[in-house]
């Protein structure tokens, strides 16, 4: 800034003394919007050192040295209203204010977080009086304190300095001045300031708080002596995580709060399940010993269990639901979300209310998996918000055996990710249990009123390493060595209240022995225990049916020509843009009976009949409003003013809900997302579409973990249908193969459905069939690319209102099926290929026979389109993908199935290969014709 104008702005200036919140505040506004401060501000914060509005941090301290100058510059005779309280000189007064702003940004760092005392913390020089010129001469001076929310305006530096200390280097490490937006800044500025953020609480809270400890330390002794040398993944060492919990909880419930739904890896599941939720410890004793829940079928670890149960909060019973998790860690995340989603929807409340997601990661997860940085992105957007996240690390600074920093990530904490969508983190010493309840209070009520994620990083240890058959003094000997000689937190607790005299050293010991009878006894050990009735969804409709459960699906024609009608009634005043329109002129046609229908329409059609008679709809992916392949086209896009206009929206009053929102750029999360969506919801038909179908690949652990096997696993059914666009048409590596065989790989147990429509009256019916049968398993399906637009694959009205999904069909074309020589099976698109090269070569004497669903394998219906070729011993699989791909290996034993005694199966298609398929066009087309050529040549 030029001197004059900083000059002529001190003149006339309000910066002095107390009025320097005010200057902070604009400062902060123009950051944000330059505009919105008044012209003299303006000029004068354009002046200003340049920023990049990402190192806030720097901002502020060049902002200050300006200041500063600034404050040197003015004599203190032109300051316009000089505090009455403030002594000191102004330039005091400002160096003063630039203390305050340094213990918020980096008080942090001097927190006492680490119980175990081992972090060896930076010196933080803005911390020191000194680096502001101050001293401990200045502490009998009274300044003037600007925003720090004591709720006094001035205070003497000496009473000022304590205060900060206690604040912001207690056990507590507050994060949060990377969050622009000022009314946040100020509000949590508020809650943490006024309180030096060390509430009062009272008696009954601390024995609360008490027996939550006693509770974990008791559950895991208990079980340690019982089984010894058994994996339980102990909490020891992150004991607050119970209280914590129970708080939250709590809180929440009187907040308003109807359901919790908590994610978390095994470390202290087992303490959270028996502590929390009210698991029966008996029953956990049993899984001990080996007994198991047969009506599970395969079954998992104890330490991946889920559960659900209500709890009594002040506000009413909340439903508690901690979801089932695989070993992988970070990946239930986006799961609980969905869930949660899902359950928002059903009670109508989008702004997070009725729902509280709480996810529990560990500190070498959080930083290391990237789906925790998919799941931050997603926390705020419009398919994926759940009104915010409460995030808890449980931080024990180990990652199964490598420790801390050198190791495991490269940041100074394990939380930074959370800065990316500016969350608040609140790192905390997990031996002092009050201040972790504290943040929790505070983390749940900024989530409530912000509807934002928010972090706590719940600093602990873990008393056992990795597990209770580790030695842990292997890989970390100094820290258990520590360890070893650190008091429990229960102690350490109980210690603190008899010495405040808040509760007797005996008083403490009745409650270890009550709660160890408890355990002895077997029964529920969590007070707030109540038998669940708070769920909002009953799944008995789904259960307990086999695929061939009779379901309505016939649909009158009259109906579907009024749907069909209704979705190409466009608003006059949605101006398409040119190639949309002439697609909704074509679908016109059709909705007239003029045309026959395409892929598009019929897709859209089943989703009009499931809208109409009630049923909701949710479809996500990358490009799904549009389709891919431009080829749905539910979402219009008014080329007036770029408004959106959904037919499907408006097929009639009190329809079902329909959603359709192109996701974020992602697979796993987004998958994740869909799979715990569907698994709290049956009632929605619930698609993911991948953009090309191998981009399922990035979601590889949500199919094998979840989808292909949770039902075994944990009983729990899904209905999400995934489209993956698959057909070998010449684009390469990439794009051609959905990775169809490992799909039909993971098929055991009718865990699945693997579908390849080929006509669009097959995809409305195969997508009307999977909302209205009565059972929810999850549908893989091949959807196609080039066929959407295919001038043979057309369907009728008719073919489209009988309603039958057919798993498996027959020749179309008028052969006679005695002369028939060869049967060709096939699925997909490669039919079209050859129908279209034998109707070519006029050849009679093979028929060709489409599988619909590769599985669950369709037997019998293949007996009867079979049972005209009993004669023919020549029997062709013919497939598009390597050999070492596709249906060949993994089917096969299905297709000798259904042949005829005595016939020959043989293989036609690509040679086995590395890669799904070339990158060269014209060797993609010589292969292509080989394949088919071979399927038909009868020598
Ligand atoms: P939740 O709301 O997730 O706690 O579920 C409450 C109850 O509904 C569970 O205890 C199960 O009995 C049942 N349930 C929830 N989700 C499913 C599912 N995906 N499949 C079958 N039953 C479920």
């Amino acid at each position: 800034m030029q001197e004059s104008v900083m000059q002529a702005w001190w003149a006339s200036s309000h910066f002095a003394g107390g009025n320097t919140a005010y200057v902070e505040e604009m400062y902060e506004a123009y950051l944000e919007d330059p505009q919105s401060v008044a012209d003299e501000w303006k000029q004068i914060f354009d002046g200003l050192p340049k920023v990049d509005g990402v190192e806030l941090d720097t901002n502020h301290s060049q902002i200050r040295d300006q200041f500063r100058t600034l404050a040197a510059m003015g004599p203190a005779a032109k300051v316009v209203s000089a505090p009455a309280a403030a002594s000191g000189s102004d330039e005091k007064q400002v160096r003063v204010l630039q203390l305050i702003n340094a213990y918020r940004f980096r008080g942090h760092q001097h927190a006492n977080l680490d119980p175990l005392s081992l972090w060896k913390q930076p010196r933080v020089r803005d911390l020191e009086l000194s680096h502001h010129s101050l001293s401990e001469s200045d502490f009998d001076t009274v300044f003037n304190v600007g925003s720090y929310a004591i709720g006094k305006e001035s205070m003497t530096l000496g009473e000022l300095y304590k205060s900060l200390n206690r604040t912001y280097c207690g056990s507590i490490g507050a994060e949060y001045m990377h969050i622009t937006d000022t009314e946040q800044k100020r509000w949590l500025q508020q809650k943490i300031e006024s309180v030096q953020a060390k509430p009062e609480i009272t008696r009954e809270q601390k024995v609360s708080i008490l027996k939550g400890l006693v509770a974990a330390d008791g559950m895991e002794k208990y079980l340690g002596a019982k089984f010894p040398g058994a994996k339980r993944f102990s909490l020891e060492g992150g004991d607050s995580l119970i209280p914590m919990l129970k708080g939250l909880i709590t809180e929440a419930g009187a907040a308003g709060t109807k359901e919790v739904v908590i994610g978390m890896a095994h470390r202290g599941r087992l303490n959270v399940l028996v502590n929390v939720l009210g698991k029966n410890p008996s029953v956990l004793f049993d899984e001990f010993s080996g007994k198991h829940d047969d009506s599970l079928g395969a079954g998992d670890v104890k330490y991946h269990a889920g559960f659900s149960s209500d709890f009594a909060t002040p506000g009413g019973n909340v439903h508690l639901a901690l979801a089932f998790n695989p070993s992988h860690l970070e990946i239930v995340n986006p799961v609980v979300m969905g869930s949660v989603r899902a359950r928002l929807e059903r009670r109508d409340s989008m702004d997070g209310a009725a729902v509280l997601p709480v996810t529990i990661h560990g500190d070498s997860a959080i930083a290391g998996q990237g789906v925790v940085q998919e799941t931050f992105n997603m926390s705020q957007t419009r398919g994926f918000a759940v009104g915010g996240t409460v995030r808890i690390v449980v931080n024990n600074q180990v990652g199964f055996t490598t420790s801390k920093t050198e190791d495991t990530r490269s940041t100074q904490y394990c939380t930074d990710i959370a800065k990316m969508v500016q969350a608040p983190i609140f790192h905390v010493n997990s031996d002092d249990p009050e201040a972790v309840l504290f943040v929790t209070k505070l983390a749940l009520e900024y989530r409530n009123k912000f509807k934002r994620d928010v972090m706590i990083d719940l600093v602990c240890y873990r008393r056992h390493g990795h597990n209770e058959a580790d030695e842990p003094n292997a890989t970390q000997p100094l820290m258990y060595q520590k360890i070893k000689k650190h008091p429990v937190p229960r102690q350490i607790y109980a210690d603190q209240l008899a010495a405040e005299g808040t509760l007797k050293e005996h008083e403490a010991s009745k409650l270890i022995d009550e709660y160890r009878a408890a355990l002895d006894h077997g029964a529920c050990v969590v007070e707030e225990w109540r038998p669940m009735t708070e769920h909002s969804v009953d799944w008995r409709p789904y259960l307990g049916h086999d695929w061939t459960v009779p379901y309505e699906h016939a649909i009158a024609k009259d109906k579907l020509v009024e749907l069909a009608h209704r979705l190409v009634d466009i608003p006059e005043d949605v101006k398409l843009q040119s190639r949309v329109n002439k697609l909704y002129q074509d679908r016109k046609s059709m909705a007239n009976g003029e045309k026959m229908l395409d892929w598009g329409m019929a897709e859209n059609l089943a989703y009009a009949t499931i809208v109409d008679a009630g049923t909701d709809i949710r479809i996500t992916g990358q490009d799904s409003g549009r389709g891919t392949f431009f080829h749905r086209h539910a979402v219009l896009h008014n080329q007036k003013d770029a408004s959106t206009y959904m037919p499907l929206k408006n097929i009639r009053e009190g329809q079902g809900a329909i959603d359709i929102y192109d996701s974020v750029l992602s697979e796993e999360a987004v998958m994740a997302f869909e799979y715990g969506y569907a698994t709290a919801e049956p009632g929605c038909l619930t698609i993911w579409e991948a953009q090309f179908g191998d981009f399922a690949n990035g979601a590889q652990v949500v199919f094998d973990q979840f989808l292909s096997s949770g039902e075994a696993k944990w009983g729990r059914l899904c209905g999400l249908t995934v489209l993956l666009p698959h057909g070998y048409e010449g684009q390469g590596p990439e794009h051609s193969s959905a990775r169809l065989e490992r799909f039909l790989q993971s098929c055991a147990d009718h865990n699945w459905q693997v579908c390849i429509p080929s006509t669009p009256a097959q995809v409305f019916n195969m997508l009307r069939r999977q909302s209205i049968r009565p059972m929810r398993k999850p549908l893989i399906v091949m959807s196609p690319k080039s066929l959407l637009r295919h001038p043979l694959a057309v369907s009728s009205l008719d073919e489209l209102s009988d309603g039958v999904f057919h798993n498996v069909i027959g020749e179309q074309d008028d052969l006679n099926a005695k002369k028939v020589k060869r049967v060709v099976l096939c699925s997909g698109k490669v039919y079209y290929d050859l129908l279209e090269q034998r109707r070519k070569n006029e050849q009679t004497d093979v028929a060709l026979v489409r599988l619909e669903q590769l599985y669950p394998f369709p037997a019998e219906e293949c007996e009867k389109v079979l049972a005209p070729y009993k004669h023919v011993k020549d029997w062709v699989w013919c497939q598009e993908e390597p050999q070492n791909q596709g249906a060949w290996y993994s089917s096969q034993h299905h297709f000798w199935q259904v042949i005829p005694d005595g016939a020959k199966l043989r293989y036609a298609g690509r040679d086995a290969s590395a890669s799904p398929a070339v990158g060269y066009v014209s060797v993609h087309n010589q292969q292509q014709k080989a394949l088919v050529d071979d399927a038909l040549t009868i020598k």
